[in-house]
């Protein structure tokens, strides 16, 4: 784990590990107009650096959503799709991605994971996933119109 540290007034942006990836497809689109600009919010202060730490279960992005979603966010199926994640980003990147971890994203780790995700190589936690056809389409655009940039 490349452990890094918060200043009081950060708090680190709370992700469960499928969301490592989901992340990188971003365009703006989702389930509520209120849903799209927490995750507008979240995925801008990715890109400005903010820490990232790796939780078990429902995180920032889904949290919200979760008791409109039913069980969906504990599932069984869902936290297999946080393990595959976890274990293909974690050889990617050789960050440990388990609850607890803290990193920050740069770009050259975003190139990294969306180079992987584009041939491939991480995708493991999207099998059976509702929303890899657009996922796949946005990788194989080049990744056009995604919201998530790192400024450094
Ligand atoms: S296919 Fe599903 S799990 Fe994979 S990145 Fe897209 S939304 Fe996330």
């Amino acid at each position: 784990m490349n452990a890094a540290s918060s200043s009081p007034a950060e708090q680190p942006v709370r992700l469960r590990a499928h969301h490592l990836l989901c992340m990188l497809t971003f365009i703006g689109e989702g389930y509520s107009p209120t849903f799209v600009a927490e995750y507008r919010r979240i995925v801008a202060r990715l890109g400005a650096g903010a820490e990232i730490e790796i939780v078990a279960g429902p995180d920032d992005i889904c949290a919200p959503i979760c008791h409109a979603a039913g069980e969906h966010c504990h599932n069984e199926s869902v936290q297999d799709r946080d393990r595959r994640a976890a274990a293909s980003v974690t050889a990617l990147l050789g960050i440990e991605i388990a609850p607890g971890a803290r990193f920050r994203l740069d770009a050259a780790r975003l190139s990294r994971l969306r180079h992987a995700f584009a041939t491939g190589t991480i995708r493991a936690a999207c099998a059976d996933c509702e929303w890899a056809p657009l996922c796949d389409g946005i990788a194989a655009s080049g990744f056009e119109g995604v919201l998530l940039a790192c400024r450094a």
